[in-house]
């Protein structure tokens, strides 16, 4: 007997050959019936038997094609229409409705061959795209995604893109961005005085990059940086001209194999490098690697990709193994992506660019992601994971809008069940990051069709973020910093019972007004309770001490051994005395300018420091990660610690730092003493983590915090953790570090709220 459904799917359905596939599928079963986009949706009416629908439904749950995401199913029984064959129907535009904005795709492999075959109309052509890749995010101007509502809409079809473009077993079948030599988007090369360079723009630039020249090449989300990987002379000169002096920077191999030459990569991480996403993947770079150091100073690791684009792909030949593609933006600005600032901006530094016609509506940086333990773990998100939404497990009553930190700054929006955690906006340093923050707000809410009622913000009276949140008028609810760290965790892996959480950070605002960053929380995703913390140490100079490390060695030393440290014999303490320590500590002693921190990161920093390893931090993080980077892989060793148990639970390292500095007055190895303070920290989480579990019952660690980016710390925790019978909760999708704060400030929110 003929039966008729309704099936609605939401998620990422549209953009990403959701129709062509369905209607492949019905064809393969011998179904009639029609599917269509519905506002954010994908409808489908399918008539047939009971059994052959069964298998249809079956089949397109199961193998969903690239890039798609299935977040909700509903299917009910109507009416039979008889419908005739099966068609794709025209969009239907609808308000009412939860809404997938689809994120930029990586090339596919199928348009690379397009692009590498002689005879094909797409030979040689940079914009060739497909249902399965090319920029979606970046040049759609409001929902549904069709071509008019998006950047190629300028772009007439000719006769043979129209062809495909309306050929349901096509794999161009209402591609959006479908264009070829004729009618598509054109490169440019211009001088750096915006004069034209003649010649085939694509063959000309990748003459000057082997040349040593840097160009400025509009990619997907917006402009980079670009020069020869090999080449010591031009790294060294892109670093003077953009005053970035060690911060690493990201390479871009010509494939796989150029990959594996420099580095060590396992399967999951190939996979990644290869996924549609196509995001900077953290890798380990092999010894003998010989990509100058400048590249990525004091590190054994290195940010790498694939090419994500035709101009990429083309860039790439024998003599260009790899380049280097670093955010096109001139010292803290957000990255370039409209062609008027970037040639503006970027003048003073690149030899030329490297720009086409199609517009980018807004910027999405490349997303920096790295592997643990078979997991992904995404630093920076980005091009390929911004916009897609992170289901809930309930319907949220109100929309919210968290304002995130005031550091990597991302914000999020809660509408219905979806949680959308934004591009990563960068630093609050300047006028132009927070007029791009509030435009972006502005973009998503047009796209979303979302007024906010609630607004989340952090508990801190300074940030930047907070004050434009408050100015909006609305019902504000203020989340601590570390408690949005650790609620980050739950919501994303659906955990709602109460935890332990623990967070290993830079900087948070305090309930009691100092710098928190080394917190043991009881937590539920509503209220939380801090039940432990490092010992605080004063930050000499305040914010200053965040920069240079050498000041938090100078008070980590000053609480370890008194006075008396200036009469050790290492250079770290040579170093610290003779910028003027005496005169800084009389200061602290006065408590003039600092504040008390129990902060990890300046613990890690005063550690680094001490070892004279890094006394600076050039840029966020740096002291830390050289430190990581020196750590022996396995050594057993542990130096002494204290742990207190009064109200609360106090860390206390002064045994550490002096056992630090008898295995560096004995000349122990920097390997082998970095080591020994990863293995301290994490046994000082596993024993605080029992004596919470004695006390209170919980046996559930959720683990987040910047902190937590260092991997080998990570493995140590949540591994001694599992042995030690915990279930361990960490950040995947969400950043651990302050990108992540405003998911978990929303879900907060959102559970205070309801
Ligand atoms: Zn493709
Ligand atoms: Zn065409
Ligand atoms: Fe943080």
């Amino acid at each position: 007997m003929k039966k008729a459904y309704g099936i609605k799917l939401q998620g990422i359905v549209q953009g990403v050959g959701y129709r062509p596939f369905i209607y492949n599928t019905a064809l393969k079963y011998g179904l009639s019936g029609y599917t269509a986009n519905k506002g954010g949706d994908l409808v489908i009416h399918i008539e047939g038997t009971e059994e052959q629908i069964e298998d249809f439904c079956e089949f397109i749950y199961t193998k969903i094609p690239i890039g798609a995401e299935i977040h909700c199913i509903e299917k009910a029984e109507v009416e039979v229409e008889d419908a005739e064959g099966f068609r794709i129907n025209q969009s239907i535009e609808e308000k009412e409705t939860s809404i997938g904005i689809q994120t930029d795709l990586g090339i596919c492999d199928q348009c690379k061959s397009d692009i590498r075959e002689t005879i094909s109309r797409y030979s040689n052509y940079p914009f060739t795209s497909c249902v399965n890749c090319g920029p979606r995010f970046t040049v759609t101007r409001k929902q549904p995604y069709d071509r008019v509502n998006t950047t190629m809409e300028p772009f007439n079809m000719c006769e043979e893109c129209k062809k495909e473009y309306e050929s349901p077993g096509n794999r161009r079948y209402h591609a959006q961005t479908i264009c070829c030599t004729k009618c598509g988007p054109k490169l440019r090369l211009l001088n750096s005085d915006r004069s034209e360079v003649s010649g085939e723009s694509i063959i000309t630039a990748k003459e000057m990059i082997k040349n040593g020249k840097i160009i400025a090449i509009k990619g997907i989300g917006g402009y980079h940086f670009v020069c020869n990987a090999l080449d010591k002379d031009a790294i060294t000169r892109l670093r003077e001209l953009k005053k970035r002096r060690y911060k690493p920077l990201a390479v871009m191999f010509k494939d796989i194999e150029k990959v594996k030459t420099h580095c060590y990569l396992s399967q999951h991480e190939l996979n990644q490098l290869k996924s549609i996403q196509k995001p900077i993947v953290i890798l380990e770079q092999k010894k003998h690697s010989n990509l100058p150091e400048e590249i990525n100073p004091g590190l054994n690791k290195l940010g790498v990709m694939l090419p994500y684009t035709g101009i990429h792909l083309m860039l790439f030949d024998q003599d260009i193994e790899a380049i280097v593609a670093t955010s096109g933006n001139t010292s803290s600005l957000p990255l370039a992506y409209r062609d008027n600032d970037a040639l503006g901006q970027l003048c003073s530094i690149a030899d030329a660019f490297l720009i086409h016609d199609r517009d980018i509506l807004v910027p999405c940086d490349d997303s920096v992601i790295s592997v643990f333990k078979g997991t992904t773990q995404v630093i920076r998100r980005g091009r390929g994971y911004a916009p897609i939404p992170t289901r809930l497990s309930e319907k949220s009553r109100h929309t919210i809008l968290a304002c995130g930190a005031d550091l990597k700054n991302t914000f999020c929006i809660i509408k219905d069940q979806l949680a959308y955690v934004s591009q990563h906006i960068g630093d609050m340093a300047n006028l132009q990051t927070m007029k791009l923050y509030k435009k972006l707000i502005k973009h998503y809410s047009d796209m979303l069709d979302f007024r906010p009622d609630v607004i989340a913000c952090d508990l801190h009276p300074d940030y930047l973020t907070s004050r434009a949140g408050q100015e909006m008028g609305l019902p504000v609810v203020k989340v601590q910093h570390h408690h949005a760290h650790i609620t980050s965790v739950m919501a994303e892996n659906n955990y709602y019972e109460d935890v332990i959480g623990v967070v290993f950070d830079g900087t948070g605002f305090g309930t009691d007004g100092t710098v928190w960053g080394g917190e043991f929380l009881i937590a539920s995703l509503k209220n939380y309770e801090r039940v432990g913390h490092f010992r605080q140490v004063p930050m000499p100079g305040g914010e200053k001490s965040a920069v240079e490390a050498w000041r938090m060695a100078g008070a980590y030393l000053q609480d370890s051994f008194g006075d008396n440290f200036k009469n050790i014999n290492l250079d770290s303490v040579k170093y610290i005395v003779s910028n003027e320590w005496p005169l800084i500590w009389n200061s602290v002693k006065q408590k003039l300018n600092c504040i008390n921190t129990s902060s990890a990161g300046r613990l890690f920093d005063a550690v680094s420091a001490i070892m004279g390893i890094c006394y600076v931090n050039n840029y966020e993080g740096q002291a830390a990660m050289e430190l990581e980077s020196v750590a022996l892989e396995e050594n057993g060793e542990k130096y002494a610690y204290g742990i207190s148990i009064g109200n609360l639970i106090v860390v206390d390292f002064r045994e550490t730092i002096k056992g630090i500095v008898t295995d560096l007055l004995s000349k122990k190895s920097k390997r082998c003493i970095s080591g020994k303070f990863h293995n301290t920290l994490s046994q000082i989480v596993i024993d605080t983590c029992c004596i919470i579990r004695d006390s209170r019952m919980l046996n559930t660690v959720a683990l987040s915090g910047g902190v937590f980016q260092n991997k080998r710390l990570l493995a140590n925790v949540a591994g001694g953790l599992k042995r030690s019978g915990f279930k361990v909760l960490t950040n995947r999708t969400i950043p651990c570090n302050d990108g992540g704060i405003s998911f978990g400030q929303a879900v907060s929110a959102a559970s205070q709220q309801n």
